[in-house]
């Protein structure tokens, strides 16, 4: 059959009929291929968006469940998902499949460390960043720049989102903007500041567009820019354009620190006691004081001079000044990895 079937044709009708895509544009956006790296709040709003503007072939990675926390923001999960303890991309995966029955989604369940990154991303055209934190993201920015392939940033918490398309060559990449991750435990996160569904669906949203017009092959109208917005105070700003830095070191250097591991933090199982231990890759100091007041009513927290203990969700963190972590109540290195994202931060 050479003929379109018409029902494809009018499904896509809205997109196809948008200067910036028509059927050449739709066709190359059927034979897409995306990574999306996770499933939380950008991820959801993504795949979503990728489902049903018929993007052929998507790969969604994460290391969580669903879970009761996530449904005001996370839009492919309902309660059952919760209540079931169903993988991220697991629940993703069927929510697509019967959003659109002619696309492809590959769910996979995993962290996403130096040893896979690699793979994941080659398959890929493009990568989507819907992570919830930096460890990850320079992982990322360091697998993209390697392979010459393009990836989308984007970050929300509170009322703020930021989106930055890093084209390797051509645009300045993560570590052009700042060479190195915010110490540990500076940076806010969901858990402790909370997050609004707005900034979280309208920067995947921006992240989308971003990706579409690199499908349909439209580089003029990408984002070269931090573009940063608060939808609390109606603030919406965009940065100076940026290109890439011949001193970067990643990008200008070609140095690959967080693919190599030495940057990124180790974990391990803590044998015979249901504990994990986090390590920070780097030397860092923590405020612990600075800590406690961040995670005041997250959960049960109590100090020392020496450490910071978090009684929350059934589990115990005894977080050490030195960054280190020690996760009591499960032996899952993924979910150790995910509670110190959420509650200490990158
Ligand atoms: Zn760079």
């Amino acid at each position: 059959m050479t003929t379109q079937d018409p029902r494809a044709d009018d499904r896509y009708s809205r997109q196809t009929r948008f200067v910036g895509v028509g059927h050449e544009g739709q066709r190359r956006i059927g034979a897409g291929r995306v990574l999306v790296v996770g499933c939380g709040g950008l991820g959801t709003v993504l795949v979503n968006l990728l489902v049903r503007s018929g993007v052929g072939h998507i790969t969604v990675v994460d290391r969580d469940i669903v879970e009761m926390s996530n449904l005001q923001r996370q839009l492919l999960f309902e309660e059952a998902d919760a209540r079931a303890g169903v993988p991220k991309a697991v629940a993703a995966a069927a929510a697509a499949a019967r959003i659109n029955s002619s696309v492809e989604v590959r769910p996979v369940v995993a962290d996403v460390t130096p040893d896979n990154v690699e793979e994941l991303v080659a398959s890929a055209d493009l990568v989507l960043d819907a992570t919830d934190n930096l460890q990850t993201r320079y992982l990322l920015n360091d697998a993209c720049v390697k392979l010459g392939i393009p990836w989308i940033y984007g970050g929300a918490v509170g009322s703020t989102g930021m989106s930055l398309t890093v084209i390797p060559g051509d645009t300045a990449c993560l570590r052009c903007l700042s060479p190195t991750p915010p110490a540990s435990g500076t940076t806010a996160t969901c858990a402790t500041v909370g997050v609004l569904a707005s900034a979280v669906a309208i920067v995947s949203s921006i992240q989308w567009t971003e990706a579409i017009k690199l499908l349909v092959g439209d580089r003029d109208h990408l984002n070269r820019t931090m573009l940063y917005l608060d939808v609390w105070s109606n603030d919406f700003q965009q940065g100076e354009p940026l290109t890439p830095s011949p001193d970067c070191p990643c990008c200008g250097q070609r140095r690959f620190d967080f693919l190599e591991s030495t940057a990124t933090s180790s974990t391990t199982t803590l044998c015979g006691r249901n504990a994990v231990q986090v390590s920070p890759g780097r030397a860092r100091t923590l405020d612990l004081g600075d800590l406690a007041r961040r995670l005041d009513g997250v959960g049960v927290v109590s100090t020392t001079p020496f450490m910071l203990r978090l009684e929350a969700g059934g589990h115990e963190l005894t977080v050490f000044a030195d960054g280190r972590a020690i996760i009591k109540g499960t032996d899952d290195m993924a979910l150790a990895r995910s509670l110190y994202s959420r509650y200490v931060g990158d």
